[in-house]
């Protein structure tokens, strides 16, 4: 139900979980990081409340500089542990608000070529889809060009990538997704009061819009895939 994703200069663990807290109005019903640890993605995830995170975190802390996080508010799949976001395969994790109609369909061609699922969410097909372009070689950013418009429904999705540690990825379709710009750090939430603690220069992605992030650069496409600029504003503001 709420996203978030840091692209910072130390351990962004505990900012993540103090971004999702300010998310915390729009209920949840479970909650999870994932950061890049050195070579692989490593992520915590929690039933309950944020409590619960971030007592998985006091004990089995992460230390990575980039991540993403999420709380969620069950559309498929029971609020449990395994349910939860983040999603991953070993090369890409995801987060995401909304729901992806179409992803029978798209686990059973997944399965087919031979993606072993562990949830039961809808969310589950977008890492082993965006996972099955990286697998034969494309880039992060191809596999998700490739990756979005298989998708029907409503989504706003956050990518962190194994071996990527100066990329983050966002897509708005339906679901609100705000960047924020930090001082060479760079920010995704869902909305501004998510980004309040980290900056207050945001920009909203608009409907079909996906960015690639590095901690200096910030590149927005459109639906059709034009290079495309957004209004920046001091926050406050909201979607
Ligand atoms: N449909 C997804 C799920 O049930 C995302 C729900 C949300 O927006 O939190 O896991």
């Amino acid at each position: 139900c709420g996203i978030v994703g840091i692209l910072g200069n130390g351990p962004v663990a505990d900012q993540l979980v103090d971004s999702l807290k300010r998310l915390e109005y729009r209920g949840y019903d479970s909650a999870g990081v994932a950061t890049l640890e050195g070579t692989h993605l490593a992520r915590r995830r929690a039933e309950g409340k944020l409590r619960n995170l971030e007592k998985l975190l006091k004990t089995s802390p992460l230390q990575g500089h980039i991540g993403i996080g999420h709380t969620r508010w069950a559309t498929h799949g029971k609020p449990t542990e395994s349910n939860a976001h983040p999603h991953a395969t070993a090369r890409v994790a995801v987060v995401h608000n909304g729901i992806i109609e179409n992803f029978r369909e798209l686990r059973q061609q997944l399965e087919k070529q031979g993606a072993v699922f562990s949830s039961e969410t809808d969310t589950e097909v977008v890492a082993h889809l965006v996972d099955s372009y990286l697998a034969i070689g494309a880039s992060p950013e191809d596999a998700v060009r490739q990756a979005l418009p298989q998708l029907r429904g409503a989504f706003a999705l956050a990518f962190i990538f194994t071996g990527h540690d100066d990329l983050l990825i966002g897509a708005r379709k339906g679901s609100p997704l705000a960047i924020g710009y930090g001082d060479g750090e760079m920010y995704l939430g869902s909305d501004a009061i998510a980004l309040a603690p980290f900056t207050d220069t945001i920009s909203y992605l608009e409907d079909g819009d996906w960015v690639v992030l590095t901690r200096n650069s910030a590149v927005v496409r459109d639906e059709l895939g034009v290079v495309t600029v957004r209004d920046t504003l001091k926050s406050g503001a909201s979607s």
